[in-house]
């Protein structure tokens, strides 16, 4: 398609051999007891990147046993908060130190630009950093007006062994918005990363050891969701389980995990919308709409999918989207300059097509892209940055998650009725609004159901707030001390203190 932008040329070479991503168990790297191993081939170059180890039954009970020991014995919950914050320190220079390493290596299992890599496994450390911080902070409260004799205190203790189970569009960023928060609260851990996106996650392993990290305490098995999620989310040892991906996976979890009452944290879907009120900076969130939807590739629970913009400025502002969309730079995920990469896989891609096809077939418009993509010697898994208007409320494509570069253009006259356009999703994950009126902004904030509303931004996240979606996006919240908190049980302490003998 010539009227795009398309970044065709590379500037960062691809590795010489394929990474070998194993199992790591009470400290130690294994291969799978009976030699299974996956093969990742590139999204975008063809090439073979990874070969992971596949685990089984066998792997997933050494982990869960290992982690259920390393709790028991307190080698890590019973460490100061000072201690363990130092381990994690550590990690995260390791992090920043095998920055490129990490992207490389990210960008080629996803098919994300090189750029956004480098901020997600960069970035990365700043989580540690963050987590190192609140190992400090576990404490509770105490009631001194009890009675003469009686003294309360509420302490917070590690919740125990968590399982943590990851998806593939964020791999590094996702793993570090949990493990982290979980080891600076005492717990220990196993975590199992997508399939798809292994390796960063494997990788990590040298990461814990290099920092001293005692054995046991996080444990990594490889695999698919069945056998190694189910059973970490079904086994007796497991305290809690910590998941990110679909609200189908998640939901699955929850009736598994349900049986042994374990502690379950959601962090699932969105269908997000960005509404736009015509005395809005309209340069601005046309730049934020551009960003928030084509960001790695659109494959982010955060994508703001959908825009709800207001009668009067929608033609305008549906063109200057086209417009930008136009200029995205797009194409080799090798190239700094890229901006929107591959699609993880064929039938993911094929999957954005339909939802493409189906609204164009109930009448929808097509402003802009809307089908795959072959660029010059690096591919055909593709998708054209897409824009989609004259849409009703029913169609898949407004209701959906489409987890591709797709956007789809709802409008609006009144304030009732932009709050009832963005409420009338399964989802409740992130929304925002672009209004110089405060009024208008904090009516919205207050009336969208959503975890996280965006006032004059997008996306724009710290590890220091809650993260975490309403209805059908998930329960729990993550980063933050309410992130943090998560991963820590409360125990009252009833105490007399005058004389026992009384
Ligand atoms: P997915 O649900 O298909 O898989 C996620 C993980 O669950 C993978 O590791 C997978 O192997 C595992 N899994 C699959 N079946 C399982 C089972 N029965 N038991 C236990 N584990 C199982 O999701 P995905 O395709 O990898 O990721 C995309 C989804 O993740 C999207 O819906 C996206 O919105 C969501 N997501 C949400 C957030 C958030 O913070 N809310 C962030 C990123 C992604």
């Amino acid at each position: 398609m010539k009227d795009l932008n398309i970044i065709t040329e590379q500037t960062i070479a691809l590795p010489e051999t394929p990474y070998q991503a194993r199992h790591y168990i009470n400290g130690a790297y294994l291969d799978s007891a009976d030699g299974q191993v996956s093969d990742r081939m590139s999204p975008s170059h063809g090439v073979l990147v990874s070969q992971a180890a596949l685990g089984s039954v066998i792997e997933t009970e050494a982990a869960i046993g290992a982690a259920r020991a390393a709790f028991d014995d307190g080698r890590w919950s019973r460490l100061s908060g000072k201690d363990r914050a130092a381990v994690l320190n550590k990690v995260a220079d390791l992090i920043e130190a095998h920055e490129e390493r990490l992207a490389l290596i990210e960008t080629l299992e996803s098919g994300k630009p090189i750029s956004q890599a480098r901020g997600e496994c960069g970035g990365a450390a700043d989580l540690w950093r963050y987590a190192a911080s609140l190992a400090r902070t576990s404490h509770g409260e105490s009631h001194n007006a009890l009675g003469d004799d009686m003294l309360g205190v509420v302490i917070k203790e590690p919740i125990g062994v968590v399982s943590i189970i990851t998806p593939w569009n964020f791999p590094f960023w996702i793993l570090s918005q949990k493990l982290p928060f979980a080891l600076a609260a005492g717990c220990t851990c196993v975590v199992k990363p997508s399939e798809m996106t292994p390796s960063t996650t494997a990788m990590l392993g040298e990461f814990l050891t290099e920092a001293g990290l005692p054995e046991g305490v996080c444990n990594i098995v490889l695999g698919y969701g069945d056998p190694v999620g189910s059973l970490m989310s079904t086994h007796a040892d497991v305290d809690m389980v910590s998941f990110t991906g679909s609200t189908a996976v998640g939901k699955r979890i929850s009736k598994a995990a349900s049986d042994t009452l374990k502690k379950v944290a959601l962090e699932l879907g969105g269908k997000n919308p960005q509404v736009i009120f015509p005395d809005a900076n309209l340069e601005s969130a046309a730049d934020a709409v551009t960003f928030g939807v084509y960001f790695n590739v659109g494959q982010c629970c955060n994508s703001s999918s959908r825009i709800i913009v207001h009668e009067d400025i929608a033609d305008a502002f549906v063109n200057r989207v086209v417009e930008m969309s136009r200029h995205v730079a797009f194409g080799n995920p090798l190239n700094p300059d890229t901006q929107v990469g591959a699609i993880v896989t064929a039938e993911h891609q094929a999957k954005i097509d339909a939802y493409v096809s189906d609204a164009k077939e109930a009448g929808a418009e097509i402003c802009i892209g809307g089908g795959s993509l072959q660029v010059a010697e690096i591919g055909s898994q593709f998708y054209q940055p897409t824009v989609v208007r004259g849409v009703t409320p029913d169609m898949a494509i407004v209701r959906e998650e489409v987890f591709g570069p797709v956007l789809v253009v709802q409008t609006f006259k009144t304030m009732d009725e932009v709050i009832a356009l963005t409420n009338d999703s399964d989802y409740g994950l992130s929304a925002g609004v672009w209004s110089e009126n405060v009024h208008t902004c904090l009516e919205f904030s207050r009336r969208a159901q959503a975890g996280t509303i965006w006032t004059n931004t997008w996306m724009d996240g710290f590890p220091e707030l809650a993260f975490g979606g309403v209805k059908q996006s998930g329960q729990g919240r993550e980063i933050g001390q309410y992130g943090y908190d998560e991963f820590l049980e409360v125990k009252s302490l009833v105490m007399r203190v005058g004389d026992t003998r009384a």
